[in-house]
């Protein structure tokens, strides 16, 4: 087995499932023992390793490889977690190698990524090509959910001219992605006996209202200018609860939204634009609350990253033998908050999206080797 093989078939077998909010805990949940497991890799390196914490339990591994005498500085990140195994059908953790493939939970979001980034920072360290840039390797928490992670990195000047994103692009380059906001909007009313309504003040009918001008809402976005690339921005209500009982007059009821903005547009001012369309068509909102998002995803914005792509684009093309394409995607990343905080950003990784969060997630292990040796030379070609 080669030595990338073995990093990602090692980064597979340590859960470290992201519980999206449920509240599930137990030693399978969070980063943590990735996150040692990593510190004990890097320290065998024998490089130094910053642990820092996002919240508690769960913190990025940030490295550094300094290039003697690099012009530039690249950023290379990779998210430690994974989604849930519900209804896999593989063992999600006792990764399994068949046809050319290794199949786990993270096999291909992400750690097929990160095991080609980690195995080229290696090289870089140990072979210290002359010319090559410098190199932080970032190990972010918390990506699948929150991205709290890649805020608190942002947030830190860490010196990168470029961030090379792990996800799994099929060895494309990504320039843009939209991005995400999802809050509650919640109904109040009266309850009362469900034989004299009158009494009572219905919130699932005030909800109805919300709802239908929601639909119409979305439509008018999807009729707005769209991106070149991405298409138009969008909503969507995909979630709703309310009411007790048949008996009861409903006194609450609530809905999930998403909303997906593209390059141009800000994620934090989906609600309040929201808010502004139901005020036009219904007037009174005095029992329609909207909730603080508790996701808000920047999307990436192709300008800044475009001055690198020809140099990007001749390094992969140099170990793929083809000039790889650059386009546009509709997921988000950890490049949405980097990328906000000013930093050019593009995501590139081995893998197809299609076989993320899947029942029998794999990845074409062809391609974790080829991403491994495409990051080395795109440290080289950026020194
Ligand atoms: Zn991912």
């Amino acid at each position: 087995m080669d030595a990338v093989t073995r990093l990602l078939a090692d980064l597979v077998a340590i859960p470290s499932v992201n519980p999206m909010g449920r509240g599930l805990s137990g030693p399978g949940f969070l980063e943590g023992r990735l996150s040692d497991y990593l510190e004990g890799w890097f320290r065998a390196l024998g490089v130094e390793i910053e642990r820092q914490t996002v919240s508690p339990g769960r913190d990025n591994l940030i490295a550094r490889y300094e290039s003697p005498g690099s012009r530039r500085t690249l950023l290379f990140d990779a998210h430690q977690d994974t989604v849930p195994t519900d209804g896999m059908t593989i063992d999600p953790f006792s990764p399994e190698l068949r046809d050319g493939r290794l199949y786990g939970r993270g096999s291909c979001d992400v750690k097929g990524g990160m095991a080609a980034m980690l195995t080229a920072f290696a090289r870089l360290v140990r072979e210290r090509p002359a010319g090559s840039a410098s190199v932080i390797m970032a190990c972010t928490v918390d990506e699948e959910f929150t991205h709290t992670g890649s805020s608190r990195l942002a947030d830190g000047n860490h010196g990168a001219d470029l961030a090379i994103v792990a996800e799994p692009t099929l060895l494309k380059i990504v320039d843009r992605h939209k991005g995400a906001v999802r809050w509650k909007v919640r109904t109040r009313g009266v309850a009362c006996h469900s034989s004299t309504p009158g009494l009572g003040d219905n919130a699932i009918y005030t909800m109805a209202r919300v709802v239908s001008a929601l639909a119409e809402y979305a439509g008018e976005l999807s009729r707005s200018t769209p991106d070149p690339v991405l298409g138009p921005p969008s909503l969507s209500v995909g979630r709703i609860e309310g009411g007790i009982s048949a008996n009861v007059v409903p006194d609450w009821c609530e809905v999930d939204i998403d909303r997906r903005v593209i390059p141009g547009e800000r994620a934090s001012d989906g609600p309040g634009k929201a808010l502004a369309f139901l005020r036009e068509r219904l007037g009174d909102l005095k029992r329609v609350e909207f909730l603080p998002p508790w996701v808000s995803m920047p999307p990436l914005v192709p300008d800044r990253s475009a001055p690198f792509l020809p140099a990007l684009r001749s390094a992969i093309a140099r170990v793929g033998g083809a000039t790889p394409e650059v386009i546009g995607v509709p997921y988000g990343t950890d490049a949405g908050p980097l990328g906000e905080a000013g930093l050019p950003c593009v995501v590139f990784g081995p893998g197809d999206i299609a076989r993320a969060h899947t029942k029998d997630e794999w990845i074409e292990l062809d391609q974790v080797r080829l991403a491994s040796e495409m990051y080395f030379e795109i440290a080289r070609e950026l020194g």
